[in-house]
């Protein structure tokens, strides 16, 4: 899920008792030049939520209603076909089908009146917020008296730190993350401050990049929120520890990191980038993996729009890794990136024979950025993402397949049951199970992530093993395992389902 969120959690807080409530409604809805223009009676906050099977772009407007002369548009644009909207108690949800794989983004300030969407601009924002001394917006003149729950709304309490007059104090936090992966935050100030940035890794498990700025003002002084679906900074956090405003970055391990100042608009902006040692490893366990998960229901999961014949969904198949980026490497040499281009085209062809269309995400000795690798997917619908690896741990002594899945996605979840049990047969590996990427890293494998269609990745084996890796040179072997995803890929398409969601 790839929205851009420009939601001020930050100041969310405050917002709710400080401003007026009343409420909004939706004027009007328009599309012009591929953008969308949502007109709101008064100024509301709201959430973005990208759901997936099928694709929905999700605005929830709160406190909101529609306004009866409110017509939906019928024209559409090149990130989606088509809006409808619920109206709930006391909110509106405008559900927008998106075509497969757009990334539309939504700007507006918090709380907003207009909320614009665009087909996407690069660059995602995942937390905004209005300056503290924003001026409450006007009540819209049309608008209702306030119903009975505003009235039993908590009374009017001033936030507990206001900024002593003449300190710089935290005006907005974004954090923007370019498409190469690296991300930047951005502190915008009412004055100059010098910031003190540091790494933090008391506790090796939780790294963090502190960002100190010493002489300024946050308020309200605490507050967290999460940038979605990033594999550098899993989480933003806000506090003052003895009295210094402070922002804690949650990062994925030792980040490198570059600080900015600037001068009007005063900023402080801190550029994260990942560690030198590539950020995704999925083979490098630090740790033995926790046990497999429990044998999922009999009978698949699987969005309603997949067609249950294998011959009619196309399977988009990558082998890990490639070029310079080798992945793991065995004890007598073998390197993981050959081992998954040789699995993978055998897949392919095993798949094409059965009369299944089957595409390579790399057919050569190439290295092809994670976030690309799934790009595919969205121009052949309805189709499915598998991902080949092998498997490495510094514990010598494991051997076996596991399958991941992402996150807590019940669709990819079944798929990887499905084809971990299908190799293990076909190849006579040790079942490891199914894992969810989040165990590897907290917001899962981006290969996973960026995929818009059912999505796994298979760890075929463990290539530090030197028993695995016997296994893994041999071609008998890796056709075992073409033909055991191949199986796994029928068996979930064409059993019967149980319901997505
Ligand atoms: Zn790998």
């Amino acid at each position: 899920m790839r929205v851009a969120i420009s939601i001020g959690l930050f100041f969310l807080a405050l917002g709710r008792y400080c401003w007026p409530q009343p409420l909004a409604a939706v004027a009007n809805i328009a599309v012009r030049s591929n953008e969308v223009t949502i007109q709101l009676s008064s100024s509301t906050t709201y959430a973005v939520q990208r759901v997936r099977y099928p694709d929905q772009l999700l605005i929830t407007l709160d406190n909101c209603t529609i306004s009866p002369r409110l017509s939906l548009p019928r024209a559409s644009a090149s990130w989606f076909t088509g809006v409808q909207a619920d109206v709930m108690q006391g909110a509106v949800r405008l559900r927008f089908a998106l075509t497969p794989g757009s990334r539309p983004e939504v700007f507006g300030a918090t709380p907003a009146r207009t909320l614009t969407i665009t087909p996407g601009r690069g660059e995602r924002v995942y937390g905004s917020a209005p300056p503290p001394s924003l001026p409450a917006p006007p009540p819209a003149q049309a608008s209702p008296p306030p119903r009975e729950s505003d009235r039993q709304a908590p009374p009017v309490t001033q936030p507990s730190s206001r900024p002593p007059s003449g300190a710089p104090s935290v005006t907005e936090i974004h954090y923007r993350v370019a498409d190469d992966g690296s991300g930047q935050l951005q502190v915008g100030l009412t004055a100059p401050v010098r910031p003190n940035v540091f790494f933090l890794a008391t506790d090796p498990r939780r790294p963090r990049l502190v960002v100190d700025l010493p002489g300024a003002v946050i308020s309200p002084p605490e507050s967290s929120l999460t940038p979605q679906s990033n594999d550098l900074v899993s989480r933003i956090r806000t506090g003052m520890p003895g009295g210094v405003a402070r922002i804690v970055l949650d990062v994925a391990g030792k980040v490198r990191y570059k600080v900015e100042t600037q001068l009007n608009p005063c900023q402080v902006l801190v550029n994260v980038s990942p560690p030198t040692a590539a950020l995704e490893q999925p083979d490098a366990h630090m740790e033995p993996a926790p046990e497999p998960e429990a044998p999922s229901a009999s009978s698949p999961v699987r969005p309603a729009s997949l067609p249950n014949r294998l011959e009619d969904v196309t399977i988009v198949v990558d082998p890990g890794h490639g070029g310079k980026a080798a992945g793991a490497r065995g004890p007598s040499g073998l390197l993981e990136k050959d081992v998954n281009l040789d699995i993978a085209r055998r897949l392919r062809d095993v798949l094409q024979a059965e009369g299944v269309r089957a595409l390579l995400s790399r057919d050569s000795d190439v290295d092809v950025p994670l976030r690309s690798r799934p790009s595919v997917c969205s121009q052949v619908q309805p189709a499915i993402f598998v991902s080949i690896h092998c498997n490495s741990n510094p514990a010598r002594r494991l051997r076996g397949t596991e399958t991941y899945y992402h996150l807590r996605d019940p669709v990819c979840r079944s798929l990887a049951w499905a084809i971990e049990q299908a190799v293990c047969a076909a190849a006579g590996t040790v079942n490891r199970g199914v894992r969810s990427d989040g165990i590897r890293f907290r917001s899962g494998f981006a290969v996973l992530d960026e995929a818009s269609v059912p999505a796994v990745l298979v760890e075929v084996a463990y290539i530090n093993n030197p028993e695995d890796e016997a296994l893994l040179a041999s071609p008998e072997f890796r056709q075992r395992v073409a033909v055991g995803i191949a199986n796994g890929l029928r068996a979930y398409v064409e059993a019967p389902s149980a319901a997505a969601n």
